[in-house]
This record gives C-alpha cells, sequence and structure tokens, in this order.
C-alpha cells in the first residue's frame, strides 16, 4: 500500500523533470581579455528560482528510495533559504508538509517563497543553531530531516545523468574552448563543488575546479589547514554560501584550489554585472565571478587562452531588501567602491589582483 504511494512520489517528480528544460550557459562579452572566454551557468532559471531545485530533486529521490519519506511525512530542512524554497515546491508536489528551520536574517522575499509553496518557516536567532533546532523537530514531529549539508554531495548523480557538469561540459561542445580551464563554485553544502569535481576526474578532463569561499565561511581555513574542527561565529553575509561549521558535504580532495573573496568584492561584481547582462543576480554570484575573473586576470598575465565557466546561483530579486539596499550595504557590507574601481580598470588594462580594501 505504502510502495504504491512511493512509486507514485517518484512518478510525479520524474514527470515534472520531464517537463523541465534545462538552464542555459551565457557566454560574457569582455573585449579586455584576450582568448579568455567567461561563461555563466544560469541557474536562476529553474522553476524555483536557484540551483537548489537541482538539490531538492535529488534530496527526495534519495529519501523516496532510502524509505525515508513515506506518505503524510513531514519534510524538515535546516536552510539558509534556498534550499527551503525548492523543497516546498517538491512537498507541494507530493502533498507533504514542510517546514524549514531559518536564521531570521533570512531575506523576506525567500520566506514569502516557501510559505507560497505551502512551508511553513521556523525561525533561530543564529545560522549555527539551525542543525540541532531541525533534528528537536524532527525528533517531536516524527517527521524526516532532509539535511542536505549531509547528503548533499551523496544524492546527486556524481558521473553523469544529466547533473550540472554534464550539462555545462556539452553545452560548451561547440566553443572555441570547450574543456574550461577553470570551474569556479562557491560552497553552500559543498554539494555542487563534489559534483562538479568528482565529474571531472571521472570523465578524465584536464579542468580544473576553483572554490571562492566568502568572509564568515570555514571552507578557506579548513581547506588550507585540514582541520575539520574550525568553526567561526558569525553568520555569512552572502546567503546562500559559507558555512560556520565544515559541512560534510564539502570535499575537499576534488578541489584544485581556493580562493578567500572578500564580501563587498561580490557585491561590487553583481553590480558591474548588472551592467554587462542587464539582470540582478544574488551576491553568491558575485562571488563566483570575481573568482573567476582573477583566474582570468592570471590568465591572460601567463599569456594563456582558455575558458572559464562559473554559475549564476539565484536571482538578485530575492535580494532587493539585502544586497541592493544600500542602507543594508552601509550597516552590514560598508565600502565597495574599491572593488567596482578595481572591476572598471580590469575593463581598461585586463588587470586584476586580490588587494583589501583600505
Ligand atoms: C546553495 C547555494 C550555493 C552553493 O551551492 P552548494 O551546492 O550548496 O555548495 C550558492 N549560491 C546559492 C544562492 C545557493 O543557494
Amino acid at each position: 500500500m505504502d510502495a504504491s504511494w512511493v512509486n507514485q512520489a517518484i512518478d510525479k517528480i520524474e514527470a515534472d523533470f520531464q517537463r523541465s528544460a534545462d538552464t542555459h550557459l551565457i557566454k560574457l562579452e569582455l573585449p579586455f581579455l584576450n582568448g579568455i572566454d567567461i561563461y555563466l551557468k544560469d541557474e536562476s532559471t529553474h522553476p524555483t528560482g536557484s540551483l537548489k531545485h537541482r538539490l531538492a530533486r535529488s534530496l527526495f529521490l534519495y529519501a523516496l528510495c532510502n524509505g525515508w519519506i513515506k506518505e503524510g511525512t513531514t519534510v524538515i530542512e535546516s536552510s539558509s533559504g534556498s534550499t527551503a524554497v525548492s523543497e516546498a515546491y517538491f512537498a507541494r508536489l507530493l502533498g507533504l508538509p514542510f517546514i524549514a528551520v531559518m536564521p531570521k536574517s533570512t531575506a523576506k522575499r525567500k520566506i514569502q517563497q516557501i510559505e507560497f509553496y505551502g512551508g511553513k518557516c521556523h525561525f533561530v536567532d543564529h545560522s549555527s543553531e539551525i542543525y540541532a533546532e531541525s533534528e528537536r523537530l524532527a525528533k517531536t514531529l516524527g517527521g524526516h530531516y532532509m539535511d542536505q549539508f549531509t547528503y548533499a554531495e551523496r544524492a546527486t548523480d556524481w558521473r553523469g545523468n544529466n547533473n550540472i557538469a554534464n550539462s555545462i561540459f556539452s553545452q560548451m561542445q561547440r566553443e572555441p574552448f570547450p574543456t574550461p580551464e577553470w570551474v569556479v563554485m562557491s560552497p553552500g553544502t559543498g554539494g555542487t563543488s563534489a559534483t562538479i569535481g568528482r565529474y571531472i576526474r571521472y570523465q578524465r578532463l584536464s579542468s580544473k575546479l576553483c572554490v571562492v569561499d566568502p568572509e564568515n565561511s570555514v571552507f578557506y581555513d579548513y581547506y588550507t589547514t585540514g582541520n575539520a574542527t574550525i568553526s567561526c561565529n558569525k553568520g555569512s553575509r552572502i546567503e546562500g554560501i559559507g558555512r560556520p561549521r565544515v559541512e560534510p558535504s564539502f570535499i575537499p580532495g576534488v578541489v584544485d584550489h581556493m580562493i578567500k573573496v572578500p564580501d563587498a568584492a561580490s557585491i561590487a561584481t553583481i553590480n558591474w554585472l548588472e551592467k554587462l547582462i542587464g539582470r540582478k543576480t544574488g551576491p553568491s554570484t558575485g562571488t563566483n565571478l570575481f573568482g573567476a575573473l582573477l583566474l582570468a586576470a592570471e590568465m591572460q598575465k601567463a599569456g594563456q587562452q582558455g575558458s572559464i565557466v562559473t554559475l549564476i546561483c539565484d536571482p538578485g530579486e530575492r535580494y532587493l531588501d539585502t544586497c541592493y539596499n544600500p542602507d543594508w550595504i552601509a550597516a552590514k557590507i560598508g565600502c565597495y567602491r574599491h572593488y567596482s574601481e578595481q572591476l572598471e580598470q580590469m575593463e581598461r588594462t585586463g588587470a586584476l589582483t586580490l588587494t583589501q580594501c583600505s
């Protein structure tokens, strides 16, 4: 009896996937780079507006096949917002109750979207509290804690099967440099980086994976020191990425290089990108692109040619009250003009180096 519900649930997710289109790979027009092409995989166009649409689909399928979700199971998730928006969508598709446990600082727009899909939001003061609170809720309600931070890396098919890496590399096929020199990604769960990194190894490609970490996050320090017990007590200001603890889905062995990108540089970069493509993007896209531009500048300096691929993770409309609000910027980030000037200088000279704001 229950098996038939599970079968129908899997059918519904597969049919939803069948109706879906792939996301675009956008080539940037950057005349100041000679023979270096930068591409953005635009994950903002999924039905639920971010790359977490892929993750939510995988997590639901994984939990259904493991027997963790059955008819009527309440699904609980710890999330800074985007995952919860996408999971609320799939919970509604399956007729399941959904509760997101999130920091109270989460962007209003994301809260509205979770509620739009029929999910409930449960707030904690600090982003480090979301894990324990999710476990507690799941126990009390007899629900299932999805736990994206643990399962992101293993719920996704890393060898192919239309995963994001598969899609990027096939969309690159007719480009001047079809195998990117670098793929650049910022870690939240670390799942996307793990999928891309493993795919590159498995396909024996020459591409390297660069992971870009924001401030108030431990991934960079973990990568450079190997110490998995470090934590930081401030939450990341770049929503979706940067974590206060080393997440189990972050796999350092697949990462070739890491860069710590200042938050002010991420904000400068989304404003710079808006002038280039006429669209607002989320702040983690700024982190990604600033990292990609640093690598492009290094390649240019070394006389190298090739391509770099990074991601638009979500749209900027979600952040009108934060990253695109001058008051929020003044209070949380401070002045980012230093980095805007650096980007303008790159347009003139092709050079960009990571220097701190003075
Ligand atoms: C989750 C997320 C990321 C990071 O992706 P992971 O696969 O979790 O590492 C980046 N940007 C946004 C907006 C996200 O929601």
